[in-house]
């Protein structure tokens, strides 16, 4: 699985993803919009169902990817060790979890809630990201991967502000996204 805000998706996620499920021989990849994301809680996150809608139309084409309403739907803020309890009583006991996750996510993750929890609800696989820098703070023995996935630096953030300032998102994130980002007016106001 990899889970994200998608405010909005971009090829920096799916490639990562891609990769990830290729090295590691994956049968799908899950994509799991948060609910409200808790550390994000200083800005104004996109409505859920834009966010949805987006990752939906930029994975639809791809087999292999599917996305999941289960952080969207459990409401209040959203925490992994929560995603991934669910996500294992859906998939039932013999399927193994991973989660995939950029290197300034995985950087994090020992501030995240039940980190230790973690490790024994998935493995973890902390993707590199240009701009940061992928570093191991203590991981369990076996708990993660750190692998190399092509270098996009791409990230939501920037192309909010560059809807905002009236320049092109197009080939940062996937086509059928920027018409729905006009469609739906999204970043508008935000630069
Ligand atoms: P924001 O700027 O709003 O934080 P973001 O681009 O970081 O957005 P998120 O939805 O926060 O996107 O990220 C979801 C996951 O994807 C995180 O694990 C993040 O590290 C990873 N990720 C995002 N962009 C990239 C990228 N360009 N390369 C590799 N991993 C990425
Ligand atoms: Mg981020």
């Amino acid at each position: 699985m990899m889970g994200g805000t998608f405010d909005p998706i971009h090829h920096g996620h799916l490639v990562a993803a891609s990769e990830v499920a290729a090295m590691f021989h994956l049968d799908e990849v899950v994509f799991v919009p948060t609910g409200q994301p808790w550390q994000k809680s200083d800005r104004t996150v996109t409505p859920a169902e834009d966010r949805y809608l987006m990752t939906v139309i930029a994975t639809a084409s791809n087999p292999q990817f599917s996305v999941s309403r289960i952080d969207i739907d459990r409401g209040g803020p959203t925490y992994t060790s929560d995603t991934l309890r669910d996500l294992r009583a859906e998939r039932g006991p013999d399927t193994q979890l991973f989660f995939i996750t950029g290197a300034d996510a995985m950087s994090q993750i020992f501030s995240w809630r039940d980190p230790q929890d973690l490790f024994g609800l998935a493995h973890f696989i902390g993707c590199t990201r240009p701009g940061h820098v992928l570093k191991d703070p203590g991981f369990p023995e076996g708990g993660v991967s750190l692998v190399e996935v092509p270098a996009l630096a791409i990230s939501s953030t920037d192309c909010r502000e560059r809807v905002a300032q009236g320049l092109p998102v197009w080939y940062l994130v996937p086509d059928g996204v920027v018409r729905y980002i006009n469609k739906r007016e999204l970043y508008r106001g935000e630069a």
